[in-house]
């Protein structure tokens, strides 16, 4: 089924949460796409817990709590997310609108594209070892989609951080051994999490490993051990059914490349006026656009995205002026955002 919609906006980081913001107090509704499981970009991913001091207003936001704070405003316009899936196509059509395609196979149909894709869809760091690539999704894996996948398995789980910890933690007892493997002792997870790793290894529940994985070993197609080089420089074999690969992520500009737009470096080319790229109905804003001076700043990409929700008016509103309106003042914005109008007991008195 396709969907039908105004405006879809490529990425859910904080400036295509904002997009949602200001396209709203215009009237247009928006579908957000984002290849991660949840809303937030960068600061979700790469520093949810990191001070930002730089966002006006804010003397000082945490970056999580900027996200929820976003969300949180832009809730009265109801955007619709589609978190999970990468957008894979973008396709102009005779009639002037944009067929696009996710990785899930979501299909939309839509009048304006924004791109708020930033440094590119986040990807798993993948396990740099010869022949990983034809056990992938069948032995190894870089997310886990079903914890039903590895009941009863064998599993190494590779890495140290959040995810490599939790994912651990959570297959004991599901899984039939649960190995973690990490290159040190250090870890970047919670400590509470390495805490609870450590005593479910004395209490044989789970095993815990220094070392690294620097083979695999094949036997009728099917990957049965991995080559482990220890911090001792020896060279051990595990036994394994499923290896998990936490490495983190990165982010890759990916098919974005491919959709015709004027790059320069790894950045779409638009009009500072509008945000508009080469190909008309599609705008690019934040970290991902590039004009004489921008910084990759969240600042900067709000001011993009209040620009490029005027040009879309305009563009889905053919002839018709965009009349600037404030917040404070204006009945119509105060009634899309659902509050209470505070003039309009004073204006049925003066009446
Ligand atoms: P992003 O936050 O990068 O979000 C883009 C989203 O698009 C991602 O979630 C990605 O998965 C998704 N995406 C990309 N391609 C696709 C696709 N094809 N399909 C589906 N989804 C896709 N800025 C400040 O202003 N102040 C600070 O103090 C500050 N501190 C920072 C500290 C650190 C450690 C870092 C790394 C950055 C910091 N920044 C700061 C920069 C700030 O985080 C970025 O400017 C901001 O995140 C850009 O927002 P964005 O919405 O453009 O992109």
């Amino acid at each position: 089924m396709t969907i039908h919609t105004d405006t879809v906006i490529i990425g859910a980081g904080p400036c295509g949460l904002f997009q949602v913001f200001e396209l709203g107090l215009l009237g247009i509704n928006a579908h957000v796409i984002d290849t991660l499981p949840n809303p937030g970009g960068q600061c979700t991913e790469l520093y949810p817990d990191k001070p930002i001091y730089d966002i006006p207003a804010l003397p000082v936001c945490g970056a999580q709590e900027l996200i929820d704070r976003l969300l949180e405003q832009i809730a009265p316009f109801k955007p619709q997310f589609h978190l999970g899936q990468q957008v894979t196509e973008v396709s102009p059509r005779p009639d002037g609108h944009y067929a696009l395609k996710t990785s899930k196979g979501t299909e939309f149909l839509a009048r304006s594209v924004i791109i708020a894709g930033g440094v590119g869809a986040f990807q798993p760091v993948e396990l740099n070892v010869a022949g990983v690539e034809a056990h992938v999704d069948s032995q190894v894996f870089y997310r886990v989609r079903d914890p039903e996948q590895h009941r009863g398995r064998n599993v190494v789980v590779l890495g140290g951080g959040d995810s490599a910890l939790d994912w651990a933690l959570n297959l004991v007892g599901v899984a039939e051994s649960v190995t973690l493997l990490h290159r040190s002792e250090k870890f970047k997870a919670a400590p509470a999490s390495v805490e609870k790793m450590r005593a479910l290894c004395e209490a044989y529940e789970m095993q815990f490993l220094v070392g690294q994985v620097s083979g695999l070993e094949q036997q009728d197609g099917n990957l049965k051990q991995v080559r482990v080089t220890g911090a001792d420089g020896v060279t051990r074999r595990l036994d394994l059914d499923q290896m998990l690969v936490f490495f983190g992520l990165h982010p890759k500009l990916g098919p974005i490349a491919e959709w015709g737009l004027e790059l320069t470096k790894h950045q779409i080319n638009v009009d500072m006026s509008t945000y508009e790229t080469n190909v008309p109905g599609i705008y690019a804003i934040g970290d991902i656009c590039h004009y004489p001076g921008k910084k990759k700043l969240i600042l900067s990409g709000f001011h993009e995205a209040a620009l490029a929700a005027f040009a879309i008016k305009a563009r889905l509103n053919p002839g018709k002026k965009v009349h600037l309106q404030y917040t404070t003042t204006s009945p119509v914005m105060r009634k899309r955002l659902g509050v209470d109008d505070p003039y309009a007991e004073d204006d049925r008195a003066a009446a």
